[in-house]
């Protein structure tokens, strides 16, 4: 099999992943925004610093002390695999990691890698010590997974050359170098494969506090006068998520620019935000189908994750890693052993009154 040729070497940031979802009852110009790849506005908002990165405590002081670590040996980063749900801030830790090591990040996504000789040029066109960034690693073909394996462990890549009696393996060294896999579907990484990350670091979504001082940070990159009341009122509808927080802010930096002297505050981003159709909770559309699911075809529940997937046109699995989390944290779903159940809180988001087990509806929550 003949070698792939290198790759060129990039270490600008990757084309930001299209994972914003447009809130519930979003106009459509402003759904399409949502859906919009963003790389620009993504990478110029993009902190660079750990001290720039707001919250996640944990995962950054794991970070840090593994960053400060490996440069007290002169050694490469162990392998770090990042999940979460989308906009949390795994591509930009990818990218600070990089720049507190000083090396360059090789940037490139699972389902990309579609033959074990794209992932051998990858490998190659590495320095030591640089960072392969693989996005979506759950999507990798199982075929090219097994090539990381030998790769990550021992540093070496057996590769067979040529078909037929004239196949052969050979041999490639390969430089130390960094895996960091970002993933929002940790569950669907084989065992193999996540064992061999010595660093895996889950991050979780913001509270409205930390997405506040997000906000904040946006708005002084961008230009735009806010106070705290206003950063307050984006941050309560940004689904505990930065990316969407940033969106949100743009939307309300529009209507402040040409309605409100440049200047947000808590009323101006009401009613910037309130023009858009952006729900007050921040919950989007799939979240909303969600909790009808349960609340209006199930009168409130428990019903299986299958059932509900199959109702609302969605994996099962994504359901259960990206939007489940949410639900749950803000008290909208519970799960228990018999499946899911929406509480008085999801009724009262759909503007529904509960529904009773026996399927009477009742009024007041
Ligand atoms: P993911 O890779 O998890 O989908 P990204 O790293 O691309 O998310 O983050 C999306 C956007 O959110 C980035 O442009 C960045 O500006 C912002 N962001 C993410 N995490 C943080 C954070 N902790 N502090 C400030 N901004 C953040």
């Amino acid at each position: 099999m003949p070698r792939t040729p290198k790759k060129e070497k990039s270490a600008a940031p990757r084309a930001a992943a299209a994972t914003d979802r447009p809130p519930a009852g979003a106009s459509a110009p402003a759904r399409e925004e949502f859906n919009r790849p963003n790389v620009s506005f993504d990478n110029r908002l993009r902190p660079v610093t750990f001290d720039d990165f707001v919250g996640q405590e944990k995962v950054r002081d794991r970070l840090l002390l593994s960053v400060q670590a490996a440069k007290q040996r002169g050694d490469a980063l162990d392998h770090v695999l990042l999940s979460g749900p989308p906009g949390l801030g795994k591509t930009t830790l990818c990218y600070i990691l990089a720049r507190e090591m000083g090396v360059k990040v090789h940037a490139t996504s699972g389902p990309v890698i579609e033959k074990p000789s794209d992932l051998a040029g990858m490998l190659t066109g590495l320095d030591r010590g640089d960072i392969l960034f693989i996005d979506e690693i759950h999507r990798m073909q199982t075929a090219v997974e097994e090539y990381l394996y030998s790769a990550m462990e021992d540093y070496v890549l057996d590769i067979m050359i040529d078909q037929g009696p004239n196949a052969r393996s050979i041999r490639l060294e390969l430089p130390r170098f960094t895996l960091v896999g970002a993933t929002t579907r940790q569950g669907l990484l084989s065992a193999p494969l996540r064992s061999r990350f010595s660093i895996n670091a889950r991050l979780d979504y913001y509270t409205p506090e930390e997405l506040a001082l997000v906000v904040k940070r946006s708005a002084g990159i961008l230009g735009v006068e806010i106070d705290a009341a206003g950063a307050r009122e984006i941050a309560g509808r940004s689904r505990g998520t930065a990316r969407v927080a940033n969106n949100l802010l743009r939307r309300v930096r529009d209507f402040a620019q040409v309605r409100a002297g440049n200047r947000i505050t808590a009323e101006v981003a009401d009613e910037a935000l309130g023009m858009e159709g952006i729900d007050r909770a921040g919950l989007d559309e799939m979240d909303k189908r969600i909790l009808s699911c349960i609340c209006e075809d199930f009168g409130g529940g428990p019903v299986g994750l299958g059932t509900i997937a199959v109702s609302v046109g969605e994996e099962a699995g994504t359901i259960e890693d990206v939007y489940e989390p949410y639900l749950i944290q803000e008290g909208y779903i519970a799960r228990t052993f018999r499946g899911r159940e929406a509480t008085p809180l999801a009724f009262k988001a759909l503007g529904l009154g509960t529904v009773s087990k026996r399927g009477q509806p009742t009024l007041g929550i």
